[in-house]
């Protein structure tokens, strides 16, 4: 057993027994971890008011060798999350940021990244009016950071580059990928045609790294047409629809 430091957010809460909680952490150095928290549940515990749903902590934890829990010794909050009072569509987003974190993480696999981007989308929540834009941003980078964002390069069946610009393409979410319309008429998967202009946004997310997405700015129509693909992609990932997305006004 060993004694590790990290900064971590809370991504899920559950009742352990009458005093205690087991507390699920997305840590910048460790990846996803659950942890003991002995105490957690009384007024005066040992951990004070950190333990909360999407708190940034600086957290010490005993690391088990074997399976079972971790243990939590310390936790100093660092940030509480704030969602802003007129617009629930803050407080739901910061839930689904958790649930996603959740979803798509693994136990101990670090991503500092995504951590990074996740802290910065809990204060974008809070501080921004539009909910909608912070959260594609966000599951964009969650999509590419763990490694299932979709294909854009080209049709996935016949191989026809998207950049030419001389067909129409689809997004056919089982594979991963575009699909042209030529190819669609044999396979039988009829899908709503991509704009070029979207299928360009979308090839930039892929290849560049994160300044892409500081600068994301997105006609109406481009908006809703890389929603459905990233809804897709998610939910096909997740296998179901997320729990959170019903609440949400995407
Ligand atoms: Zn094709």
């Amino acid at each position: 057993m060993s004694s590790e430091k990290t900064e971590a957010l809370i991504i899920r809460l559950a009742d352990w027994s009458e005093s205690s909680r087991v507390v699920t952490f997305f840590s910048r150095d460790f990846g996803k971890l659950s942890a003991v928290a002995k105490g957690a549940k009384r007024i005066k515990g040992p951990f004070e008011a950190a333990i909360d749903l999407l708190a940034v902590c600086r957290i010490v934890f005993i690391r088990k060798s074997s399976s079972g829990l971790d243990i939590l010794t310390e936790a100093k909050l660092q940030q509480r999350f704030k969602p802003n009072g007129r617009n629930l569509m803050s407080l739901y987003g910061g839930y689904y940021v958790a649930e996603l974190l959740a979803s798509f993480t693994e136990e101990y696999d670090p991503n500092p990244e995504l951590y990074d981007v996740a802290v910065l989308t809990l204060n974008s929540l809070t501080e921004e009016p539009d909910h909608k834009i912070t959260l594609l941003k966000f599951e964009l980078a969650l999509l590419r950071e763990t490694g299932h964002l979709p294909l854009f390069d080209g049709c996935l069946a016949c191989g026809i580059p998207a950049e030419a610009g001389n067909t129409r393409f689809g997004f056919w979410v089982s594979q991963g990928g575009l699909i042209c319309h030529e190819c669609q008429k044999k396979e039988f998967q009829p899908q709503p045609e991509i704009q070029p202009g979207t299928l360009a946004v979308l090839r930039r997310l892929s290849s560049e790294n994160g300044g892409a997405l500081k600068n994301l700015q997105l006609s109406d129509q481009q908006y809703l047409e890389m929603r459905r693909i990233v809804t897709a992609a998610i939910r096909h990932v997740l296998g179901r629809p997320s729990k959170m997305s019903r609440y949400l006004q995407l």
